[in-house]
């Protein structure tokens, strides 16, 4: 019979951030698949948990997610982890999920702890709607589709960034978000957190040099709102919110 694949999230700072599940799931699985086995080793030494483990990265080679696969078909259950937080979320694994669905193996989710939501929740930024667009890309012309993205987004936006390229993304950001409201959301669950709120510009002139990981959470774009209340007379105002109540 052929074993099962289980993400398991693992905490994103605070080792205490894991789940019952996720403990129980690693210490009875065969084999986990991480992403920097180093990385993983803290956190099962923590946790008293002893296994195999097997090494699965962005620049893994095509034959590295065919020998998992090859292992999952006789049997064994897998465990796999990323370095921190939710695997597949900014992280690797995806192509994993894929060949295992075309395979027909079982896939099991264990949630936990993800650095998007930790930081969205406690922003004070609305958490109603939200877009959720990752690491900005390098590359000039789909960073600009992406920063454009934001700039229209009639929602929350939330992204990821590395300390050393927060700066310029702060920059970016600058242009396009003008006056609305932005968290930085520093170190989460760890002993340094905080949770920085300003413009782009603000948040610049703060942190002039970043230390720590860092979620971006950004306010909607609510300029055509505002545009709207602008150019109503009373009796558009007040027919406006009777429309809201119906
Ligand atoms: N899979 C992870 C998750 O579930 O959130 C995300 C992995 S991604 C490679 C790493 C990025 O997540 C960091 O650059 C940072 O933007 C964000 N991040 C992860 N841990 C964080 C923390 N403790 N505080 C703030 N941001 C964090």
């Amino acid at each position: 019979m052929q074993g099962k694949i289980y993400l398991v999230a693992t905490p994103i700072g605070n080792l205490e951030d894991i789940t019952l599940r996720a403990i129980k799931i690693l210490k009875e699985v065969d084999i986990i698949v991480a992403e920097d086995t180093r990385q993983t080793l803290k956190l099962l030494n923590h946790l008293e948990i002893s296994k195999p483990m097997i090494s699965f990265h962005r620049h893994s080679q095509e034959e590295r997610k065919i020998e998992i696969i090859e292992k999952v078909k006789q049997g064994k259950n897998i465990a796999l982890v990323s370095d921190a937080g939710t695997p597949i979320i900014s992280d690797p694994g995806e192509e994993i999920v894929l060949k295992a669905i075309e395979e027909k193996i079982e896939i099991i989710p264990i949630p936990g702890p993800c650095a998007l939501i930790t930081g969205l929740i406690a922003s004070g930024i609305d958490a109603k709607e939200f877009l959720f667009l990752g690491f900005l890309p390098l590359n000039k012309k789909t960073r600009k589709e992406k920063l454009n993205t934001i700039k229209n987004a009639k929602q929350t936006t939330i992204i990821y960034e590395a300390p050393h390229k927060l700066l310029q993304t702060l920059k970016d950001l600058q242009e396009i978000t003008k006056e609305r409201k932005i968290v930085l959301a520093r170190e989460l669950t760890k002993i340094h957190e905080e949770y920085i709120t300003g413009t782009a510009k603000e948040l610049a002139d703060k942190e002039k040099e970043p230390k720590g990981e860092f979620v971006i959470i950004i306010d909607k774009n609510s300029e055509e709102e505002q545009n709207i209340f602008e150019n109503m007379n009373l009796e558009e105002h007040y027919k406006y919110y009777e429309n809201l109540r119906l």
